[in-house]
C-alpha cells in the first residue's frame, strides 16, 4: 500500500491532470476502501486528464514541494481507476 501526502499545488501541466485530487481518490481507495473513490475520480477527470494520460514528462516532478515521483504513483492509480 502506498499512502501519499496531498500537499502537491497543481499548475498548468500538460496534461492537466488533477494530480492532488487524483492522489486523494488513490488515497481513500487504498486506506479506507471508500467506495466513493470511483465516482470522484470520474468526476475530477470527466474535463481534465486520467492518470493513464501522463506522458511521462516529470514537468510536475520538477516543481513538487515534497519531491513525490508522481509519474510513478499515476501509474498504480492508473492501474486501480483507469479502466
Ligand atoms: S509527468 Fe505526467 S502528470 Fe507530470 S506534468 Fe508530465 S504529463 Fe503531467
Amino acid at each position: 500500500m502506498i499512502v501519499l501526502l496531498v500537499v502537491i499545488v497543481w499548475t498548468d501541466v500538460p496534461k492537466k491532470i488533477l494530480i492532488p485530487d487524483l492522489f486523494a481518490c488513490y488515497n481513500a481507495k487504498v486506506q479506507f476502501n471508500d467506495w466513493n473513490s470511483d465516482y470522484y475520480y470520474d468526476v475530477h477527470t470527466k474535463a481534465y486528464g486520467k492518470a493513464s494520460d501522463c506522458t511521462g514528462c516529470k514537468q510536475c516532478e520538477k516543481i513538487c514541494p515534497q519531491h513525490l515521483t508522481v509519474t510513478k504513483y499515476l501509474k498504480e492509480i492508473s492501474k486501480i481507476f483507469d479502466k
